[in-house]
């Protein structure tokens, strides 16, 4: 274990059972001189078997992941395990009490701070304790994620890129036996900051997922999550193995295509989509248009698709600023994977 973090548990991460309790961080607000931003964590603990970290709330304003973790923390028994259980249900708990995407903190996103510092801000402490502490403990890594309060984004399992054919066969065959709607390779354009990334890094099997969004709690996604969570738990062997529902699409993994596969809005308004999310678009489409609401003699401004394939996601608030997603496109993954 890492001898930099100022963090500290009271949970014991070697014994056997059941328990629950925080990561304390210091932190010295001027509300609260010698205080600490507490992360609550369960393990769960029993015989030999792999090690899993599920974590929800990497983003606050993400509730499904958390939703279905605390169901977990409180239903779940040792005896029903093999193996051990590292349970962070809302990791950014600033963020998840605020019901915000970025720590109001220090207006950080903790998935964009990996390797994090712990000299650092607390979000880059976090970040820095997962990478550090909890990673090296771990054979595998559950980031359920949601589209958050901008985004709505077909419930699906994400499969993070990996560097050798070993590791990405590792990932696909865990993303897959997730058995979401929709498996998706999303790489960020590259992004190495993520959880994910740095799971990836550490030698994880990394599994992700985009569970619907738009700042609601969708029962749907919280039941494929749900499900999702106990196949993949299957797989792993830490729980029984389960007979699997049929998919509800086919097995095709989908990637986004790079910058042609976002709508982005190139004048502040109001923005208004044109086509459903989970249809099929081709290039050349009209994706949407941009109003101005205060400029009536301004006719709006037409948005095209330049991809072919699915309407993957969707911008939940009307209002737009130049340079926001509007609309994204996923299609036949191209990158490698095998
Ligand atoms: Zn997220």
């Amino acid at each position: 274990m890492s001898k930099k973090t100022t963090a500290y548990t009271t949970i014991d991460f070697e014994k056997s059972g059941k328990q629950i309790g925080f990561v304390d961080i210091p932190h010295s607000p001027h509300e609260d001189a010698w205080g600490r931003t507490r992360i609550p964590l369960a393990v769960i603990a029993n015989g030999r078997g792999p090690t899993v970290i599920l974590q929800g709330g990497n983003h606050g304003d993400e509730y499904e992941g958390p939703i279905v973790l605390g169901e977990l923390v409180r239903e779940l028994t040792p005896e029903k395990i093999q193996g051990r259980l590292i349970i962070l249900p809302a990791i950014n708990s600033p963020a998840v009490s605020a019901g915000r995407r970025t720590s109001p903190v220090d207006g950080l996103n903790l998935n964009r701070t990996f390797p994090g510092d712990h000299n650092g801000t607390i979000t880059q402490q976090i970040s820095a304790y997962i990478n550090d502490v909890i990673y090296p403990q771990a054979d595998a890594f559950v980031d359920l994620h949601s589209g958050g309060s901008s985004l709505h984004i077909m419930p699906s399992a994400i499969i993070e890129p990996a560097p050798t054919p070993e590791a990405r066969r590792r990932n696909i065959e865990a993303v897959l036996a997730f058995n979401a709607p929709l498996t998706v390779v999303v790489d960020n354009n590259g992004e190495s900051r993520t959880a994910s990334a740095a799971s990836v890094r550490a030698g994880l099997v990394t599994v992700g997922t985009e569970l619907g969004g738009g700042g609601t709690v969708s029962p749907e996604a919280v039941e494929i999550c749900r499900q999702g969570v106990h196949n993949v738990l299957a797989h792993f062997g830490v729980l029984p193995p389960r007979p699997v529902a049929p998919r509800n699409e086919n097995r095709r993994i989908l990637g986004i295509p790079g910058p042609e596969g976002f709508v982005i809005a190139p004048q502040a308004g109001v923005f208004e989509p044109l086509v459903q999310a989970g249809s099929w678009v081709h290039a050349g489409q009209l994706a949407g248009r941009i109003h101005y609401l205060t400029n009536p003699g301004q006719p709006p401004t037409d948005l095209f698709f330049d991809a072919d394939g699915l309407l993957y996601g969707r911008r939940q608030p009307g209002r737009v600023e130049p340079g926001n997603c509007c609309l994204v496109v996923a299609n036949e993954y191209k990158g490698k994977l095998q």
